[in-house]
């Protein structure tokens, strides 16, 4: 985990590895500190809370979480007293999705020999996404916390004088995808709307609902966007993940209308270029939301996550690349 200095008062934390989980936060350092998403575990959250003492030593009075998944949110129990801001659909959503029993479940089954075995019988694609993230993960001790100040379309802070813009953009990736502006430095803090150099991973919304919200990256014009996942970048970043997400749809498509499943699409579609992108056969998620949208299923239609994951799984071996998610 790194800090970087993104502008004159913004600031970013980066995991490295860019795998699942391995989620960004965000700092403002003014008008009394904003901490924007707070990592996967306490471990993590609390280095992150180090870093960004260098550059804010007091506690931060605000924290905005960029949408529900737990990635995001799963360190917001030690910011104490701290103002907790989101989209008006993630408390009730962040009780499902960030649920962290299932995880903390997960991952001391996959420590102990036997459970694992049956798991990987059962699930392969579950194991080993549980046996990935035990290399970096802890959740012991997460409990939910969730956010108490609700907005529906549009928020604003004044920090010292700086304004900041909390845009609701979902359901793109998430429900409650929110993205943070702040015009005088020309930073957008874009949580899960962009991936960079890794594949974007998407769950309730549309790709229609997705463009229209990376075209807004772009009009933004922002100097640096800290994405959700993965290094800074500029808008090249979110041109290049349309450009992705535009080639696996129309790749879907044709798959789709030789009536293919989503899972053999996956496995047939080229990764192309994309293949350089951490866990490429993340793939498979994208094309499921694609036929997702071909039969007119409803966005918000639930995901089976461990056929998913091991879909993932399967994907990765008929291509002869490393399992990862
Ligand atoms: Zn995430």
């Amino acid at each position: 985990m790194e800090m970087k200095q993104v502008s004159d008062h913004c600031f970013a934390v980066l995991n490295e590895k860019n795998r699942v989980c391995d989620a960004n936060s965000g700092l403002i350092n003014l008008g009394g500190g904003v901490v924007i998403d707070t990592q996967s575990d306490l471990p993590h959250a609390r280095q992150m809370i180090e870093l960004f003492s260098k550059v804010w030593p007091a506690m931060p009075k605000r924290v905005i979480n960029t949408h529900e998944d737990g990635d995001h949110v799963w360190g917001n129990q030690l910011f104490v007293g701290a103002e907790i801001i989101a989209h008006r659909s993630v408390p009730e959503r962040m009780k499902h999705v960030a649920n962290p029993e299932e995880t903390q479940k997960l991952l001391h089954g996959v420590a102990d020999g036997p459970t694992r075995q049956t798991l990987e019988a059962m699930h392969p694609g579950v194991a080993a996404a549980g046996l990935q993230l035990l290399e970096d993960y802890n959740l012991d001790g997460v409990e939910l916390v969730l956010p108490t100040t609700l907005f529906d379309t549009r928020y604003e802070l004044d920090l010292d004088g700086t304004e900041v813009h909390l845009i609701y953009v979902g359901p793109c990736h998430q429900v409650g995808d929110t993205i943070i502006h702040v015009p005088k430095e020309r930073v957008v803090f874009a949580g899960d709307v962009l991936f960079r150099q890794c594949t974007p991973m998407g769950w309730t919304g549309s790709y229609e609902k997705w463009f229209q919200c990376i075209d807004l990256l772009v009009e933004l014009n922002p100097e640096v966007i800290v994405a959700g996942h993965g290094p800074l970048c500029g808008i090249e970043g979110a041109t290049e993940m349309k450009a992705y997400l535009q080639y696996v749809r129309d790749e879907s498509k044709k798959c789709f209308e030789a009536e293919l499943t989503s899972l053999d699409a996956a496995k047939r579609i080229e990764f192309g270029p994309y293949g350089e992108w951490r866990a490429p056969a993340r793939l498979y998620m994208n094309v499921e939301r694609a036929y997702r949208e071909l039969r007119n299923d409803p966005p918000d239609a639930p995901w089976d996550t461990p056929a998913t994951f091991d879909a993932i799984y399967q994907v990765a071996k008929a291509k002869g690349i490393e399992v990862e998610y």
